[in-house]
């Protein structure tokens, strides 16, 4: 496995993979790597002639500086873990190397950006957008992966995708979960014990959503979900949402409900969780 750190390098390694006709697989990622991003390397791995990771805690994209601080890293463990996933490159810039001129780029998202995530973050996609359009003109991968954890910028990128027609495959793998449901997460490392136990009621209340939408109404479900889990003096609910899984457009009723996706983001202590299910009524 080879680790590199500077854009001509990885432009180098590119540039011979593609003569010698190698399909790339790519996993951007921001460290702290866990099951859930292994999960992205093994699909490359099975599809893919070479699989690239990166790994670059990206400013651009946390609202606030705090957070970007106490994003966990830890590139070490991160470059075994890799090591051992059969990675064939690792490339971890640093912050000159990935913008070594300000980048102010807003981005067209066609509104999928004004719900949920983007709506309680502002900004945040089109940091996510700068940084992935950056590794995407560097690393011109053949298919690149990303997490259904992610729901919201799973569309948001398949949609940046065909707007700017890269000529990429964006795949999206299912969400692993830990075995007690709460979805794998580097920030799950910042929670307190007394916090991790009770975590797992997030995605409890999805599961229990799952259950009742034969019965009830997207509107019944968002209120139940909600006051579930603020009963919870340990767990604070910034959003839930039952939105359509293309349009993302919020779903209140029965009949307008066809394919969805239930998404919440909810603090505990002062980690920020979000996870999401499909949901059908
Ligand atoms: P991050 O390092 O958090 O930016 O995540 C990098 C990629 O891994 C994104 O595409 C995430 O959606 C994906 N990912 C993170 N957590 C999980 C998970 N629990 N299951 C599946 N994919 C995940």
């Amino acid at each position: 496995m080879e680790v590199l750190h500077a854009k001509e390098r990885m432009q180098e390694k590119i540039l011979r993979y593609n003569e010698k006709n190698m399909t790339i697989g790519f996993v951007p990622t921001m460290g702290a790597l866990h099951e859930g991003h292994l999960s992205l390397v093994e699909c490359s791995r099975r599809r893919d002639d070479v699989t690239v990771v990166s790994i670059f805690v990206n400013p651009a994209q946390f609202n606030q500086r705090d957070d970007y601080e106490k994003y966990p890293r830890d590139l070490k463990s991160d470059l075994n873990h890799l090591e051992q996933a059969g990675v064939d490159v690792v490339f971890t810039p640093t912050e000159q190397e990935m913008y070594p001129e300000p980048d102010n780029r807003e981005f067209d998202f066609g509104g999928l950006d004004k719900v949920m995530e983007g709506k309680h973050r502002p900004g945040h996609f089109d940091g996510v957008a700068r940084i992935v359009t950056r590794l995407f003109d560097l690393v011109m991968p053949h298919r690149a992966y990303f997490g259904e954890k992610d729901y919201q910028q799973l569309a948001i990128i398949r949609h940046l995708t065909r707007q700017m027609r890269y000529n990429i495959d964006i795949v999206g793998c299912p969400i692993i979960r830990e075995s007690d449901g709460l979805a794998k997460s580097s920030r799950n490392a910042r929670l307190t014990h007394e916090q991790r136990k009770e975590a797992p009621e997030i995605s409890q209340a999805l599961f229990e959503a799952i259950e009742h939408s034969g019965r009830c109404s997207p509107d019944e479900i968002r209120e139940q979900v909600i006051s579930r889990l603020n009963k919870n003096p340990q767990i604070d609910v910034e959003y839930f949402e039952i939105v359509d899984d293309k349009t993302l457009k919020p779903i209140r009723r029965k009949e307008e409900a066809k394919e969805n996706r239930a998404c919440i983001a909810a603090w505990v202590g002062s980690v920020r969780l979000i996870d999401n299910v499909k949901i059908s009524f």
